[in-house]
């Protein structure tokens, strides 16, 4: 087992921070490139939706935890923001609050689709926690 806490405030610059701290903390697992890249794009979609949903670009802070057992995954993406109103419809496919942005609604289904289980605990006023796990594919130890 093995864990890792990351706190930082809700900037777009620190999603970029945040993907790849999640991909570095997972390498001892010797994940896939796919496997890898579709953590990346999960936590990335997870983080992006704390700081423009969440705190809708004013100060906050974004946490994210990590702990690895075996060959899985488990993450959990929180913040402190303005919450969730109705977590169902919010996950429906193409849903957004924030249409004629560059915002389609499709976050929560990426992360559905590339993670192999997730959830999402919110209330409004209090804040979102979006918990992720993945179970890296077997591979083939690398001779080299
Ligand atoms: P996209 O992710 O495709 O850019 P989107 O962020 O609107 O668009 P989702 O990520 O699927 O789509 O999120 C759907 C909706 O759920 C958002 O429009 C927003 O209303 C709500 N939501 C998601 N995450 C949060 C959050 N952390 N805090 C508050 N509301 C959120
Ligand atoms: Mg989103």
């Amino acid at each position: 087992m093995n864990e890792m806490i990351l706190k930082f405030p809700a900037k777009s610059e620190n999603e970029v921070f945040a993907r790849n701290a999640v991909a570095a903390f997972v390498l001892p697992l010797n994940p896939s490139l796919s496997d890898l890249s579709d953590v990346k794009t999960a936590v990335s979609e997870a983080v992006t939706n704390c700081i423009v949903h969440g705190y809708r670009d004013a100060e906050g802070w974004v946490t994210v935890v990590c702990r690895t057992e075996g060959p899985r995954l488990e993450v959990e993406i929180s913040d402190e923001g303005r919450g969730i109103e109705d977590v169902p419809r919010a996950l429906t496919p193409f849903f957004t609050t924030l249409p004629g942005e560059e915002r389609s609604g499709m976050g929560f289904t990426i992360m559905q689709t590339f993670m192999t289980e997730f959830s999402v605990e919110s209330a409004a006023g209090k804040g979102t926690k979006v918990r992720m796990s993945k179970d890296f594919s077997a591979r083939r130890m690398n001779a080299g």
